[in-house]
C-alpha cells in the first residue's frame, strides 16, 4: 500500500483552512528533508518536541511556586499542556493550523530554567549577553536537544516560539516580536490565558488570595469559576479575531488574533492584579531570591569545574560560561537543589518538601 495517500489527504485539509493559514507544504527547514508519509511537517515537529529530553523534564519545572508540596499546584509541563489546549481551540474555531498552534505550544517554555522567572534573572545575570527563556527554547531545539544535532524544525514552529513572550505592560504587547503567523500569534495569546487563570487557583490553594479578591471587573465580566473565565477569554478571542478566518472581507489586513477592547482592558486589569498580589508576593518573592542564589552558586561552580559541565546538555566549543548557562538552565527545580545541596551551597538546605 502507498501510504502517501495519507499525507495528500492531510495537505488537501489544510487547503480549505484559511486563505491566511499557514500551510505545511510551503514549510521550511534549515537541512531539507525527505516528506513523511502520514505526516506533516508541523506534525512532525510536534512529535520530536513531544519525545525530548527537555519535555520530560518540564514535570519538575517551576510554574510560579517553587518546587511546590502539593500535588495539585501547576508545573511547566501542565502549564504547556494548557496553552496546547487553548491554541488549538482558538487556530480551529478560526480555521487555522491546529498543528502548528499544537506544536510551537508544546516547545514555547522548554528552554525555561529551574525556579521560573526567578532563574531566568539570575541566569540573565551571569551572561554578558543575557538569557531569555523564549530564545533558550529555539536554542534546545535547535541545537541542544538530540545530541547536540538538533531537531531541525520547521522556521514557522521556530518563529512562534522565539516570539511567544510578553512584557508586563499589556497582555497582547510585542514582547519579543509579533509572530510571523497567526497560529504563532495564537500560542502568544494562549500563553497568558492559561497561565493567568491557573495562577488564579494556585494563588488561591497556597492562601495568598481568595476568589473575592479578584478585580470586579474579572468577576463581573469574565466569569465566577475557572472555566467560565477562560470561556470568556477564548470566546472573545474568537470573535475578535474573525477576519482570520478569511470569510469576509475585512479592513485588517494583514488579521490579527486579538481581544476586544473591552475585554482586553479586562485582561490586562487581571494581569496588573496578579503581579502585584501573587507574582510579587512577599514570600514568592523570598523563594524567588533563594533560587536566584542556588543559579548564581550552581553557576560559578561549573565556570569554575568545567569539567563537570554534561557534555549532554551543551556545546563542546562553546565559552565555558554559555556551557555552564545551558547545563544549569536544563535543570529542573529538584535536580538544581539537591545538585546545589551536594555541593555545599546553604540556599539549598532543608527546601525541597516534594
Ligand atoms: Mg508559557
Amino acid at each position: 500500500m502507498d501510504l502517501t495517500v495519507v499525507r495528500r489527504r492531510l495537505e488537501e485539509a489544510e487547503e480549505r483552512l484559511s486563505p491566511f493559514a499557514a500551510r505545511s507544504i510551503r514549510s521550511s527547514r534549515v537541512l531539507p528533508e525527505e516528506p513523511s508519509p502520514i505526516r506533516t511537517p508541523f506534525q512532525r515537529d510536534r512529535d520530536r518536541i513531544l519525545h525530548t529530553r527537555a519535555f520530560r523534564r518540564l514535570k519538575h519545572k517551576t510554574q510560579v511556586y517553587i518546587a511546590p508540596a502539593g500535588d495539585h499546584f501547576v508545573t511547566r509541563l501542565t502549564h504547556t499542556l494548557e496553552v496546547a489546549q487553548v491554541a488549538r481551540t482558538i487556530t480551529r474555531a478560526l480555521n487555522l493550523n491546529e498543528d502548528l498552534a499544537e506544536a510551537a505550544s508544546l516547545g514555547h517554555d522548554i528552554g525555561h530554567g529551574p525556579f521560573g522567572h526567578a532563574g531566568e534573572e539570575a541566569l540573565a545575570e551571569c551572561l554578558p549577553e543575557g538569557f531569555r527563556h523564549n530564545y533558550q527554547s529555539v536554542r534546545v531545539l535547535e541545537h541542544l536537544e538530540n545530541g547536540g544535532r538538533g531537531l531541525n524544525l520547521t522556521f514557522e514552529v521556530l518563529d512562534a516560539i522565539g516570539k511567544s513572550s510578553k512584557t508586563r505592560d499589556d497582555i497582547l504587547s510585542e514582547g519579543w516580536g509579533v509572530p510571523t503567523t497567526l497560529e504563532g500569534q495564537a500560542v502568544k495569546v494562549a500563553d497568558a490565558i492559561a497561565y493567568l487563570n491557573h495562577d488564579i487557583l494556585d494563588a488561591v490553594r497556597a492562601g495568598v488570595i481568595r476568589e473575592n479578591d479578584l478585580p470586579a471587573s474579572t468577576r463581573n465580566e469574565l466569569g465566577q469559576s475557572h472555566g467560565e473565565r477562560i470561556n470568556t477569554l477564548v470566546s472573545d478571542i474568537v470573535e475578535a479575531s474573525w477576519a482570520a478566518t478569511g470569510v469576509q472581507p475585512s479592513q485588517d489586513e494583514p488579521p490579527s488574533i486579538r481581544f476586544s477592547p473591552r475585554i482586553h482592558g479586562v485582561a490586562n486589569e487581571l494581569r496588573e492584579f496578579m503581579f502585584r498580589r501573587v507574582y510579587h508576593y512577599e514570600q514568592t518573592l523570598r523563594d524567588a531570591e533563594r533560587g536566584k542564589r542556588v543559579v548564581h552558586f550552581l553557576f560559578a561552580h561549573f565556570v569554575a569545574n568545567p569539567g563537570g559541565i554534561s557534555p549532554d546538555y551543551s556545546l563542546p566549543g562553546d565559552p565555558v560560561e554559555r556551557r555552564a548557562a545551558d547545563y544549569v538552565s536544563g535543570m529542573t527545580d529538584r535536580y538544581a537543589i539537591r545538585l546545589a545541596r551536594e555541593l555545599g551551597c546553604g540556599d539549598a538546605i532543608g527546601w525541597e518538601q516534594g
